[in-house]
């Protein structure tokens, strides 16, 4: 990559300070951003390309903390998530190699091109999604969609997921990173937490499952499992610093201190909530009580669009919608989401 800098962009740093230079300028060497500042403290390396960036922001790249790969949008609209389901996994059910190859291509040139640099994807055939990376560059987490319970074959198998580590985690110059992927509570069995759990403290891997989407869900996990699902994931000793739970809408109190307690993180996936009518987390008490909470799109099948920044207008409005508050999740907290608590979420940079 040639050098280059940037020069008299508004730069949002979002550094500890929230720093924004109205007149920034940023130099880029051999692939690595050297100087960030002020454009008259900034000198520019003879050599670099120099872009004009007056009357553009510059961002650090977002962080898509939750997402599944597809070919499949606007085909399942107006449904509650249970009824949405088994017309969801129909795609699985038919799924090739190839379609995941060009399913994960697809989904990650779309987050690509509205600046998303990290996607958090729990989806199938990952080797292939791998490829699709390659080609594109982006940072991808290959989280594969791990169901063991009887009649829940159509998605990824354990020994996948082993295999995977071995084939890919820490490849692409470490853009590739293997987790742990779990789908829930009701298709996984206690020993795939149990071993993602040991491999994690192995292999020094991230664990991420769904957990307490929906009300019903919740409501049915306890009558099955004798647990709510935070207890259910507690008790097969997955939460912890490694392990980032999606959507966690329904989280209680006690709950909320419990994952700060472990330091577990949460995807925050407020457009998907929405769309399934699964309801508001409560991200304001989350946050207070010192949780990491990233931003999710949950993939385009149950977000129909892959951008994060409306992500992150609908994650500020719905909150201050729902509690009548104008001061609820205010833009710079939704940036940081989006950023770097997105980055710490899934594991990129050190809490
Ligand atoms: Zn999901």
């Amino acid at each position: 990559m040639p050098d280059f800098a940037i020069r008299h962009a508004a730069i949002f740093t979002v550094d500890p300070q929230n720093r924004v230079i109205p007149d920034g300028t940023l130099v880029v060497q051999d692939g690595v951003i050297t100087q960030v500042g002020d454009d008259r403290a900034v000198t520019v390396p003879d050599g670099c390309e120099v872009i004009d960036g007056r009357g553009h922001a510059l961002l650090p790249g977002l962080v898509d903390c939750h997402s599944h790969s597809s070919l499949m949008r606007g085909v399942t609209e107006n449904m509650p998530l249970m009824e949405w389901l088994p017309w969801y996994q129909l795609e699985h059910r038919a799924m090739t190699e190839e379609f995941a190859y060009h399913s994960a291509r697809l989904c990650y040139l779309e987050a690509l091109q509205s600046g998303t640099t990290c996607v958090m994807d729990m989806f199938r055939y990952m080797d292939r999604c791998a490829d699709a990376a390659a080609e594109l560059g982006l940072r991808v987490q290959l989280a594969p969609y791990v169901a063991d319970r009887p009649g829940k074959d159509f998605f990824s198998t354990r020994e996948e997921n082993r295999r995977l580590i071995h084939s890919h985690h820490e490849t692409q110059n470490g853009r590739i990173r293997v987790w742990m992927g779990l789908e829930h509570l009701f298709y996984c069995t206690g020993d795939a937490y149990r071993e993602a759990a040991e491999l994690s403290r192995e292999y020094g891997l991230g664990i991420h499952t769904h957990c307490s989407e929906q009300k019903e869900e919740e409501q049915a996990v306890t009558a099955e499992l004798g647990r709510r699902s935070l207890a259910m994931l507690d008790h097969y000793g997955i939460l912890g610093e490694r392990t980032l739970l999606a959507h966690c809408v329904w989280l209680n109190s006690e709950e909320i201190a419990r994952v700060a307690d472990t330091g577990t993180s949460i995807a925050h996936c407020p457009v998907s909530n929405a769309k399934l009518a699964s309801g508001v987390a409560p991200v304001p008490e989350m946050l207070a009580a010192g949780v990491t909470v990233g931003l999710g799109t949950d993939g385009p099948v149950c977000n129909n669009s892959l951008t994060l920044f409306e992500e992150m207008k609908f994650a500020s409005l719905i909150q201050k919608a729902t509690r009548l508050d104008a001061t609820a999740l205010p833009a710079d907290q939704i940036l940081r989401m989006a950023t770097i608590n997105g980055a710490k979420a899934s594991g990129w940079t050190t809490r």
